[in-house]
């Protein structure tokens, strides 16, 4: 499960509840038999896969290092050792994508030839052009508004120079978006300034999230700037810029921090009768590391992972033993989530399958746990199943009362769910794409995204249950003759 944003704390809700359906829709596949394989995912087999993927040795799995790449083998062995195809035919398991890495603790930045430290003096952040100045003239240029009621730029020429100035706005400015930050960048951008460099009151004390975020590299998906780049912007402590000021101030930076690396999508495929197929996903990649300690991600999402390699175990047995599905079965883990549902994007954008013919997205994340609002772990939540396919919401709520018996949970499907779970896992990009989808979720604990969300936390009863439950509905839209309605 993705992070919501960096600056907000997360919300948790206590009430607010989706439609429930009616269920109208008979199921039209063989239960028994749909049963008598679900029954082949099993608490060990899940235990025997979330015990290495959670291990030390993948170290928190985070996109592009080695700890993802290992797991990506381990995922590309289990397809291989079960006999489960690839959609690629001969040319491996793998889909590859380009990820940019920013790191901007490569930064150098300079005032007045006095070389500053990165977090504890400055930071800097956005999408900075990879550049470098020497000894620049820094302009100050007030609040930096250039307005209807003010000028701050009048008589200065700050072409090809860099510009100061202070956050915010000066008494009696009306329009209190002449204060923000990006709008003051722009502004300077017009004027001709190369770099804006922000000065920060109290700058120990403050963005301290911000900071944290800037500590490790981020991640962008590559080629994906959605907005046109600005001149690279520094926040300063302003105690030093104000101890280093001279009559003519300079700087010098170097902003190098970009470098694109490749993490990998792993996929397996049983063949159907027709050409539509099923999606079942859930994402491999976690975090990495936090402040030197692993995260292992055994619930984020190492339960919906080893989830994903059972069930594709399961329909393999069913194919061997000569059953094959109407529509083709897609198992798609993916990498990237955490740092933007990339994977996923990747994959929807250069789909093995026409996105046409793509029926359903069934995402698994974060399945392995009690959460901190729920009484008892017979739950789960669902997110999406009656958003573009109502017939989709019905056949899930008839498997679940057939063969689950969870008390299933929309709070977080409402439209205006703060947490906007709906866009944070990858089934969106699905959904995006008008696919009915249902994201499967335990919701949130005490150990999301910390070094403590670890294997001997996971409840394996629940996984095995929620495994079968994706199972049995997954079973439903390839077995059945009727496509699904939208
Ligand atoms: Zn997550």
């Amino acid at each position: 499960m993705r992070k919501k944003t960096i600056y907000l704390l997360l919300f948790f809700l206590s009430s607010s509840c989706g439609i429930l359906l009616p269920a109208t829709h008979t199921l039209k596949t063989n239960q028994n038999k749909a049963e008598q394989y679900s029954k082949t995912i099993t608490q060990k087999e899940l235990k025997k896969h979330l015990k290495i993927l959670s291990s030390d040795e993948f170290e928190g799995r985070e996109t592009t290092t080695i700890g993802q790449k290992k797991a990506a083998a381990y995922i590309n062995k289990h397809f291989i050792e079960n006999n489960i195809k690839s959609p690629y035919g001969d040319t491996g398991y793998l889909q590859s994508f380009p990820v940019d890495v920013l790191d901007f603790s490569k930064v150098n930045f300079s005032y007045n030839g006095s070389k500053l430290t990165f977090i504890k003096d400055y930071y800097t952040f956005g999408n900075p052009i990879n550049s470098s100045f020497n000894n620049i003239e820094a302009v100050d240029v007030g609040y930096g508004i250039n307005s209807f009621q003010r000028n701050d730029f009048l008589g200065l020429n700050v072409k090809e120079k860099a510009v100061i100035l202070k956050e915010g706005i000066p008494n009696g400015i009306i329009d209190k978006k002449e204060g923000n930050w990006r709008k003051k960048v722009k502004t300077a951008k017009k004027e001709g300034a190369i770099a804006v460099i922000f000065k920060k009151e109290n700058y120990s004390n403050t963005d301290l999230n911000i900071k944290k975020y800037l500590e490790y590299p981020i991640m962008k998906m590559h080629g994906n700037q959605k907005s046109k780049p600005l001149p690279p912007v520094f926040v300063v402590d302003e105690k030093i810029i104000k101890e280093l000021n001279q009559d003519t101030n300079t700087i010098s930076f170097k902003t190098s921090v970009s470098q694109t690396k490749t993490s990998e999508n792993v996929l397996g495929f049983i063949p159907g009768v027709t050409d539509e197929i099923i999606v079942i996903s859930a994402h491999y990649d976690h975090i990495g590391y936090d402040r030197g300690e692993i995260c292992n991600g055994a619930d984020d999402d190492g339960s919906g992972t080893s989830s994903l390699m059972s069930i594709s175990k399961a329909f393999q047995k069913a194919l061997d033993e000569g059953n094959k599905p109407q529509r083709g079965i897609l198992f798609l883990a993916v990498s990237g989530e955490e740092k933007g549902l990339f994977g996923s994007q990747f994959y929807t954008e250069n789909p093995v399958f026409p996105l046409s013919k793509t029926i359903a997205d069934l995402n698994i994340d974060m399945v392995g746990r009690q959460d901190t609002i729920q009484q008892d772990n017979n739950y789960i939540y669902l997110i999406g199943s009656d958003r573009i396919s109502k017939e989709l919401h019905s056949i899930n709520e008839q498997i679940n009362k057939k063969h689950v018996g969870f008390k299933l949970d929309y709070t977080y499907n409402a439209l205006d769910d703060p947490n906007n779970f709906y866009q944070r896992s990858d089934h969106y990009n699905f959904a995006r794409n008008n696919i009915p989808v249902i994201f499967y979720f335990g919701g949130l604990h005490e150990d999301y995204h910390q070094p403590t969300d670890d294997f001997e936390k996971i409840d394996f009863l629940k996984l095995e249950r929620v495994s079968r439950f994706v199972f049995l509905t997954a079973w439903e839209l390839a077995y059945r003759k009727k496509t699904l309605s939208k």
